[in-house]
């Protein structure tokens, strides 16, 4: 007997990466911003803490739409926030995705979206990436029943980018609306936020998770023309920020200081990182994200992930069905990296 749809049982559902509850471990597997946020963040939230949250916030997270808007450079009625990125992701996919239709990702890239597509009965269609990471035009190929293009911008695990030219180009291309996931955009030096005036099938999605090193506030947001954004607003929860997370997101968007000198500190460790494992014999990516994909010709991945957990250093091990398998590792503190790289050096 069962009362489930089928297709949550049929699910295997997102595993998202392990967070150990003892502070003991290095943690380079979920790309957490090794920092602390803004201070001005915190002091919003304990402000609104204590001034009381007896009533509902406001629906659109007014506040930091307008802040948000005098950064991005849009009008405040072109960006809608969320719980999360993750939130906007599900919102877009309930918004574009009914049963039975299909969904457009790259492979590959975040796993999350394929869920997405399965919690709503819908089919994904998993288009590869090219051994040098750029994505052909069968990523915007017509196909009955597709209805929306998730497209990561720096992708992960890869932390790779597609120029803006080429994701306008596909976005032209497509016969429905393109999600750019830009979880990771503050890493790399490009984005997409200005081709949403000129494409109205284009989305932008941000997060203060990795950048603002927010990511257990959760708060995310899109960008679109504001006749997507109409449309998006009817499916999400009708309060899906709460006040305490209007309030720090929207300090942390206004400290562009911060989230400047903070980027400049990660993209250092990376480019050592980078060059660590190199020496180390490791195949690695260059990276627009604070996270590096590495392989190595002559170890397999698991056992390394595995002996880096043993003395508690912890990596993403990922395995890609029909792809291969490889290391995801977060840029976390200088000695965090050193702490690591040390350990990578007596295992190979
Ligand atoms: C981390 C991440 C997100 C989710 O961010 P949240 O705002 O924490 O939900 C979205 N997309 C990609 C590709 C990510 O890596």
């Amino acid at each position: 007997m069962s009362f489930f749809r089928p297709e949550i049982e049929a699910m295997a559902g997102y595993t998202p990466g392990e967070q150990p509850q003892t502070a003991d471990f290095i943690k380079l597997n979920t790309n957490e911003n090794p920092y602390p946020c803004s201070p001005a963040a915190v002091r919003a939230a304990l402000e609104t803490a204590r001034s009381g949250l007896r009533k509902y916030p406001h629906p659109m997270a007014e506040p930091f739409r307008r802040r948000a808007a005098e950064v991005l450079g849009v009008p405040a009625d072109w960006i809608l926030c969320g719980n999360g990125s993750d939130d906007i992701l599900t919102i877009a996919t309930r918004t574009f995705v009914g049963q039975g239709q299909w969904l457009r990702l790259p492979y590959p890239s975040y796993v999350l979206y394929k869920s997405l597509a399965e919690i709503q009965g819908a089919r994904s269609e998993e288009v590869r990436f090219q051994p040098d990471w750029s994505l052909g035009d069968d990523f915007a190929a017509a196909r009955p029943g597709l209805r929306l293009a998730f497209l990561p911008n720096p992708n992960s695990p890869s932390g790779t980018v597609l120029p803006p030219g080429r994701i306008l180009e596909l976005a032209e291309r497509l016969p429905c609306p393109l999600l750019v996931d830009e979880a990771y955009v503050d890493f790399a030096d490009v984005n997409c936020v200005d081709l949403v005036a000129r494409c109205d099938k284009i989305l932008v999605s941000r997060t203060l998770s990795k950048s603002y090193a927010l990511a257990g506030l959760r708060f995310g947001f899109v960008v679109a023309q504001p006749r997507v954004i109409e449309q998006l607003a009817k499916v999400k929860d009708s309060y899906n920020c709460d006040a305490l997370s209007i309030a720090a997101a929207t300090a942390a968007i206004a400290d562009q200081a911060w989230r400047a000198e903070n980027r400049a500190k990660i993209l250092a460790t990376r480019s050592r990182l980078v060059a660590g494992l190199r020496k180390l014999g490791f195949n690695v990516v260059d990276s627009h994200a604070n996270f590096v994909w590495s392989t190595h010709p002559a170890q397999p991945a698991r056992p390394l992930y595995e002996r880096l957990k043993q003395t508690r250093i912890l990596v993403r091990y990922m395995n890609y069905a029909g792809w291969g398998d490889g290391l995801r590792i977060s840029v976390g503190t200088d000695a965090e990296i050193d702490a690591c790289l040390a350990r990578l050096a007596e295992i190979v």
